[in-house]
């Protein structure tokens, strides 16, 4: 019997390793020192792209360092610089150095956290960190799960809600139900939810997308009739979905008002909050939150709104057993499940089963900014959007969303305004990332968010400067 387990690069001797290490770290800290002088955006050809890969055939393996040479080569050169501070896109946060430290860490010990028995610090941290977070929102939210991002905390807001309103569901799906449920989201939600509505059994039919009214958030007037039609027709409507901090315009929509309207028709209440949730971090701003403390579950992204690495999604519930009950089976090959309440093991509560340690870079972050420190920082980029509206203002620009989180949206009102032709001209540039969306009313508009805690005044300046010399062109 031969053995060839040291014919490999799997395995590598500490001084090899710690060499590895120190060129990670440099490639590391200079992408983070120079960032902001790269061009924001760079695209290459796919013909360019099918050749770089060339360069990774595993049928002759390659030395670790000169793999890691030509990813980190390849990531400065060819990606969208999400990091930089004049990246005023989608929510895509610079990441800060704790988080990325919690990533290393999170691969290096790669806790699962499914069970309790492998991993309990990671488990209870977890809870501690969700729970902590949760209470933001109001004293109610004890309960959730971290997820992979926003799109499946709104699957798991779908699941939960259905098995709560229909108990049977679990075990016959919506075959049988008598009612066809009905879904309420607007025109403002993100598109997860479509995705949403698709795996859970509802299909995109069973989705009511309520037209927004000039405020650009849902129509209650509408959603009420859209509620009694439905009724009408025979159909149960048994969720509502309002957003906090629209995609596309940063609208906080009437969540007081929809949690009423979900009250009276005994709905489950989903706020999907996860970038517009940042403003329960901040004290003035956290009003602007009212009724969300009445959701009955909340989608909030850490790694939208608190500058962590993705993915670090929420799911949060009012719900004490809601999650256990959705999601519980039971395996002979797991552990013995450890006694109720202090030793959950979470791939009963939670959609994924293995799982890694997403809090981490959650927790890390956290304690060592603080509430304070993200209150800053977010303070700070809610400051630089206001900049950004009286800049546009002074330039001639109409900022048309009435948001108080950092997100604007614009356009400049003649007839050779052309906000995607614009975007692209300023995006081409390679100094400033911004794109085009259009509004619930069919409006095109220039749409910028302020995602980065290190966004100075010069960079608003200059966004201002290329947006003008990008209309003009
Ligand atoms: C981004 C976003 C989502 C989806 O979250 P992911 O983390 O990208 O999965 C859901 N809802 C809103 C309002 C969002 O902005």
């Amino acid at each position: 019997m031969s053995f060839s387990i040291l014919s490999n690069n799997l395995r590598l001797d500490s001084e090899e390793r710690i060499d590895l290490w120190h060129q990670t770290v440099d490639a590391i800290e200079r992408y983070v020192v120079n960032v902001d002088e790269l061009p924001v955006q760079v695209l290459p050809e796919p013909s360019v792209l099918r050749e770089r890969l060339q360069a990774f055939d595993f049928s002759t393996p390659i030395e670790p360092s000169v793999a890691l040479q030509l990813v980190t080569d390849s990531m400065r050169s060819m990606q969208t610089h999400v990091s930089h501070r004049r990246y005023f896109g989608l929510f895509n946060p610079a990441p800060a150095s704790v988080g990325i430290l919690g990533e290393a860490l999170t691969a290096a010990f790669n806790p699962n956290v499914a069970a309790w028995s492998h991993s309990p610090f990671a488990v209870a941290a977890e809870e501690h960190v969700g729970c902590a977070i949760g209470s933001r929102f109001g004293e109610a939210f004890k309960w959730g799960t971290f997820t992979s991002g926003g799109g499946e905390a709104n699957l798991t807001a779908f699941l939960c809600a259905l098995t709560y309103r229909y108990p049977s569901y679990l075990k016959d799906g919506l075959r049988g139900l008598d009612r066809e449920p009905v879904a309420y989201v607007s025109a403002a939600s993100h598109h997860s939810l479509v995705k949403a509505a698709r795996s859970c059994g509802l299909g995109s039919g069973a989705l009511r997308v309520v037209p927004c009214d000039e405020t650009l958030g849902m129509d209650l007037a509408q959603l009420r009739s859209a509620i009694a039609q439905d009724r009408a027709a025979g159909r149960e409507p048994f969720v509502v979905v309002g957003t906090a901090g629209a995609t596309a315009t940063g609208i906080i929509e009437r969540l007081e008002d929809i949690a009423q309207i979900a009250t009276r028709e005994h709905m489950w209440f989903h706020v999907d909050a996860a970038w517009g949730g940042l403003a329960a971090f901040v004290p003035e701003l956290s009003s602007e939150l009212r009724g969300i403390a009445d959701a009955d579950s909340i989608t909030f992204d850490p790694h939208k709104s608190l500058s962590v690495p993705m993915g670090a999604g929420l799911f949060l519930t009012r719900h004490p057993n809601i999650l256990a009950h959705t999601f519980a089976v039971t395996e002979d090959y797991m552990p013995p499940k450890t006694d109720e309440g202090e030793r959950l093991d979470p791939y009963v509560h939670s959609l994924q089963w293995s799982r890694r340690f997403a809090g981490l870079k959650v927790l890390l972050s956290l304690s060592v900014a603080g509430w304070d420190g993200y209150a800053n920082a977010l303070r700070h980029q809610t400051e630089m959007g206001n900049l950004l509206r009286e800049q546009l203002h002074a330039a001639g620009f109409t900022v048309v969303n009435d948001t108080p989180l950092p997100l604007v949206c614009f356009l400049r009102e003649d007839a050779t305004f052309n906000a995607a032709e614009t975007a692209e001209r300023a995006v081409q540039s390679g100094r400033v990332w911004i794109s085009p969306t259009r509004l619930p009313d069919g409006r095109s508009v220039l749409r910028a968010a302020i995602t980065n805690y290190l966004t100075e005044p010069s960079d608003i300046a200059a966004l201002v400067a290329e947006v003008v010399n990008s209309a003009q062109a």
